[in-house]
């Protein structure tokens, strides 16, 4: 049986900018209706900080696969991304980065106009509630909390004096006016909890009559009649098929792995891709699907000279006495975002950081490489600006079948150049004074000082492990490959948007949580003066 209903606005996509833009416009009279392919987010594994690597294989996170990539030697990488109310925002690190105000003036200049530092900003400030920062680069009354960790591990302590002692400096602020340096990040949680874009911005309008939220509804393809989107068909989790339109707009915010996807089974796309689907053709829009970026990090792993790692301390007593304290006090271990600490380093002396840092208090491996149970720490250097692209390319007309996904991961040698230099200077301060009081020997890519520059490649190239920031897949400009113009409209079809980190030009210089929030707050302002 099909049931359809009427909306001011479709939303689809409940992750950080669906929750955003439901908040924007209900908040401006709207009705809206918020669809969502996942479950709800109220499970407490993705409310203390420190446990959302729990869900991540779980029902609440996809795990996108690549085929091999031909510059990790053939490797398949795999890329989590939330599935539930918050999207990533409820399965991410929390760790709070705008990027570089060089960045966005980029993205002017590349045909984005509007989106200059000095127009983002305004952007970043109202969505942002500082606990500790101000004037002139923070906000202090916007719906989403940034705060200070309350946890300090003695390992993110450890790495931040090492690495001032090999000559980087301490930054209080990685997003006031310089990025460089080293220190702790400042995190979007609530009083020792997540803070998500659904606990947030979301729960802020979720008693308002206005707005309907449906979970497990995976949306199928938007309907379009003569150039204008009218509404989507979704697929509610009881198998019955549903019809929404939208009055206004239909906006896709369903993330830069499904959104394009979703474009392309719905006939808007590059035409010979849409006729091989078999889906008529709306509009040849060849970029849809093109232009993936995404952040890679190489780890070096340090053994622990003592047990004091997060190693062994989710189980038995030590795991019920660290939940009994945050739920009674909201302190502790369980406090932590995990990444706690990291940096930013320009590598090149270009004036601009290519290098990110996050670092982690236990030995992190990946989906497919377990580490050994051992107490230690991860240094993993990250590069900001790829140079490498990959592309995604709906297999079927069915928008709930995997896409054929290439992230075009290390294709350039620059890429690899920028890993092989991080990994050199987190060995660097592995072995800096503080670093060694606590780790005993590198355990990889291994204990002896020197390593030739094509064996550090060849590790790069085995190891490098997605930071799983996707984006680029539907990008904003003016130029042919452009999927929406810089009001986040698609070219070519009426009523019809995209905001989500599928915009991004180019990626930002570092975690891409708040740009992503910051472009659906500037999403709504265009919709609203629409
Ligand atoms: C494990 C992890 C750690 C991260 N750590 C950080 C960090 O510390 N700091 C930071 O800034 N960034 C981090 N990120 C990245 C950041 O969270 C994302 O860039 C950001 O959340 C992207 O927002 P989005 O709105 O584009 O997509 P998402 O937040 O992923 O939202 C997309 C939503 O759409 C839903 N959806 C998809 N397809 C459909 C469909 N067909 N129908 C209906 N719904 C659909 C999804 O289930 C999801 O809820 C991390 C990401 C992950 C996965």
């Amino acid at each position: 049986m099909t049931e359809q209903q009427r909306y001011d606005y479709v939303v689809a996509g409940a992750g950080s900018a669906g929750c955003v833009m439901a908040n924007r416009l209900v908040r401006a009279g709207h009705r809206v209706l918020l669809l969502e392919a996942g479950p709800h987010d109220r499970l407490k594994f993705v409310h203390i900080p420190a446990t959302f690597v729990r869900v991540i294989g779980t029902e609440r996170s996809w795990v996108y696969e690549t085929e091999p990539q031909a510059g990790a030697n053939g490797r398949k990488m795999f890329v989590p991304q939330g599935r539930m109310t918050g999207g990533s925002s409820s399965i991410n690190a929390m760790v709070y980065i705008r990027g570089a105000a060089a960045d966005y003036d980029e993205w002017a200049a590349a045909g984005c106009t509007g989106w200059g530092w000095s127009q983002v900003l305004p952007a970043f400030k109202r969505a942002e509630s500082n606990t500790r920062l101000s004037a002139p680069f923070h906000g202090i009354d916007g719906p989403l909390r940034v705060s200070d960790t309350r946890h300090r591990h003695p390992l993110s302590l450890a790495f931040l004096k090492g690495a001032q002692e090999v000559g980087l400096k301490y930054n209080e602020d990685f997003n006031g006016a310089s990025q460089e340096g080293v220190g702790f990040y400042q995190t979007t949680t609530i009083d020792g909890r997540r803070g998500s874009t659904a606990a947030t911005y979301l729960a802020a309008v979720g008693g308002d009559s206005r707005l309907r939220v449906v979970n497990g509804a995976h949306v199928l393809r938007v309907l379009i009649k003569d150039g204008v989107a009218t509404g989507v068909d979704y697929r509610l989790s009881n198998g019955q098929i549903a019809t929404a339109i939208a009055e206004r707009e239909v906006v896709l915010t369903a993330g830069a792995l499904s959104t394009p996807k979703l474009l392309q089974v719905s006939g808007v796309g590059p035409a010979a891709l849409l006729q091989k689907l078999g889906v008529p053709v709306h509009k040849d829009l060849p970029g849809v699907g093109e232009n993936y970026q995404d952040h890679l990090e190489i780890i070096a792993h340090g053994k622990c000279r003592e047990p004091i790692s997060l190693f062994g301390q989710d189980k038995g007593l030590t795991a019920l006495r660290h939940g009994i304290q945050w739920q009674l006090f909201k302190t502790g271990l369980l406090t932590s975002n995990v990444v706690e600490c990291g940096g930013f380093v320009d590598t090149l002396g270009s004036g601009r950081p290519d290098l990110q840092f996050h670092v982690l208090p236990v030995l992190a491996g990946d989906v497919d490489r377990p580490m050994p149970e051992l107490h230690g720490i991860s240094i993993d250097p990250c590069f900001l600006r790829p140079k490498s692209r990959g592309r995604l390319m709906a297999r079927s007309a069915n928008a709930m079948d995997p896409a054929d996904f290439d992230g075009g991961y290390l294709s350039e040698q620059a890429d690899v150049d920028t890993l092989v230099r991080g990994l050199k200077l987190a060995r660097r301060i592995m072995r800096a004074p503080s670093m060694a009081k606590v780790v005993s020997q590198e355990l990889y890519p291994g204990p002896q000082d020197h390593f030739a520059d094509a064996e550090l490649e060849q590790f790069v190239r085995q190891y490098a492990k997605t930071v799983y920031h996707p984006v680029g897949t539907c990008k904003m400009g003016s130029d042919p490959m452009a999927v929406v113009d810089p009001t986040l409209r698609v070219h070519g079809i009426d009523r019809l948007r995209v905001c989500d980190a599928s915009v991004m030009p180019t990626i930002t210089s570092g975690n891409t949580n708040a740009p992503t929030i910051m472009i659906a707050e500037r999403c709504a302002d265009f919709m609203l003066a629409a």
